[in-house]
């Protein structure tokens, strides 16, 4: 599936933003600019019209009469007519040449930009009115001038405006692809190697950005997960095989004396001899398969339904009654102490987990050893301890002997039974009550203490 590309719609959004945000400025400058060009316009037809009172009008005008138009105004021709009122009667006293045969239509006081085809044929002008009053006397002074050079410059700086406004959006939209890109490589990263993660390549890990950002937190998590999932997997295959080996055994001792048999005609007994070891297998592979059945029940909930409240104190003296005469086959003596203790518990899996480690407190003790037993309550919860006398755990193998079928490659172990199933049953049931199982050990014997947190 190839999703719509995030990079694609970021871009997108980005361009139409810059956009706007380019166009509005345009629009902005290119309405200040104007404005500005229009008040220095009205500004300087209004000087011309103080010029024209100060100078022109200091004395009075007997008949008309017609001036040059003022040649340093950058913006020429100037068009000037000068009305004088006498009696409320307006008579034009003073024109430039070019307005020999025109007169300005307005006579109310104002600024005005229109076409007025005798002062510019193709542009628009600007009109001052202006009232004034010399010597007593008033005066209507009419100053334009055609604008074409301000459009002109206005064109120019609009053509510009559109120009670099233009490479900027493209230099602007590229540099946004270019960081739209950097910032979604990771992504792109982790999508790619996850994709190529299998069954086969778990090991396999992305790379972590550089910068410790949330794509470093992402890809890190990824990772921490991916380390989980091996770990889960490897144990699973782990546990295939073992029980594969494991059922295949007694399978095999079966098949081989079932085989020895039949060559010849046997006795009853020999009979009966066969059928006892038959018999010896099937237990054992019996207790194998019942045992995968509880590891692989994912339905703890079920499980958690028949939990309630159970005396800790006594499950403990049942496992111990349950151990006792294979402790007195070996002279072994059980030192007690237990508080009274009450958890909430499935009581048939609890007891199944203290029988497990004081089974194997048995197993591994030397004849004639004491195996202490302590119950007690902690400021965190609930601690039951298991102290052997036995050849202890090597450091490197304190969680190993925690996995299913692990047992420790030593010499007591052809002679004590087992099937390596024992402590990876009762840490399981001790994690569904909340727990957990541990294990010191020094130079000899261990001491496995099951903690409860309440
Ligand atoms: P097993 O059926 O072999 O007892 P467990 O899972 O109960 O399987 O134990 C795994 C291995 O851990 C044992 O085979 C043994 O090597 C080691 N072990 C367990 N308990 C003890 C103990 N109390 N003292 C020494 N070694 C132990």
């Amino acid at each position: 599936m190839r999703a719509q590309s995030a990079s694609g719609r970021l871009l997108k959004g980005y361009a139409v933003l810059l956009g706007v945000v380019l166009l509005f400025l345009g629009i902005l400058f290119y309405t200040g600019l104007n404005l500005s060009f229009e008040n220095s316009l009205h500004s300087s037809l209004e000087s011309i019209a103080l010029d024209l009172k100060n100078d022109e009008l200091a004395h009075p005008q007997q008949k008309s009469s017609v001036i040059d138009p003022k040649e340093e105004f950058p913006l020429s021709p100037v068009s000037i007519e000068v009305y004088r009122f006498t009696a409320g009667k307006p008579e034009r006293i003073l024109f430039t040449k070019n307005m020999q045969d025109h007169r300005f239509g307005h006579s109310d006081p104002g600024f005005y930009i229109e076409e007025i085809p005798f002062v510019s044929k193709e542009d628009e002008s600007g009109l001052l009115v202006y009232r004034a009053q010399k010597n007593g006397i008033d005066y209507l002074i009419k100053v334009a001038v055609p604008i074409n050079k301000i459009d002109d410059t206005l064109e120019t700086f609009t053509a510009l405006l559109v120009f670099f406004g233009f490479v900027i959006f493209l230099v602007a939209l590229y540099l946004g692809y270019r960081a739209i890109e950097r910032v979604l490589s990771p992504m792109r990263n982790i999508t790619e190697t996850a994709a190529t993660i299998s069954q086969s390549n778990l090991s396999k890990r992305i790379e972590l950005p550089k910068e410790k950002d949330e794509f470093f937190e992402l890809a890190y998590t990824f990772n921490t997960m991916l380390d989980r999932l091996e770990n889960a997997f490897n144990q699973a295959r782990r546990f295939n095989a073992s029980v594969s080996h494991e059922l295949k055994t007694p399978l095999t001792i079966i098949r081989g004396e079932i085989d020895v048999a039949l060559i010849r005609e046997r006795s009853s007994k020999e009979y009966a001899e066969v059928l006892h070891s038959v018999l010896e297998e099937t237990d054992k592979l019996q207790s194998i398969i019942e045992t995968m059945l509880l590891l692989s029940k994912s339905d703890t909930r079920a499980l958690k339904k028949r939990f309630r409240l159970v005396s800790l104190d006594k499950l403990v003296g049942e496992a111990i009654d349950q151990m006792r005469p294979s402790a007195v086959a070996k002279n072994i003596e059980f030192e007690l102490r237990c508080d009274k203790v009450t958890v909430d518990a499935e009581p048939t899996l609890l007891r199944r987990a203290i029988v497990n480690l004081l089974d194997n407190a048995v197993k591994f003790s030397p004849d004639g050893s004491v195996i202490k037993v302590v119950l007690q309550k902690t400021r965190k919860g609930v601690e039951l301890k298991i102290v052997d006398q036995g050849p202890g755990i090597p450091e490197n193998l304190k969680e190993k002997i925690f996995e299913p079928f692990y047992r420790i490659e030593k010499k007591w172990e052809t002679t004590t039974s087992g099937s390596g199933l024992g402590l990876s049953i009762a840490r399981w049931i001790a994690q569904l009550h909340n727990g957990n199982i541990y294990v010191t050990s020094g130079e000899e014997g261990s001491e496995f203490v099951i903690r409860f947190s309440q």
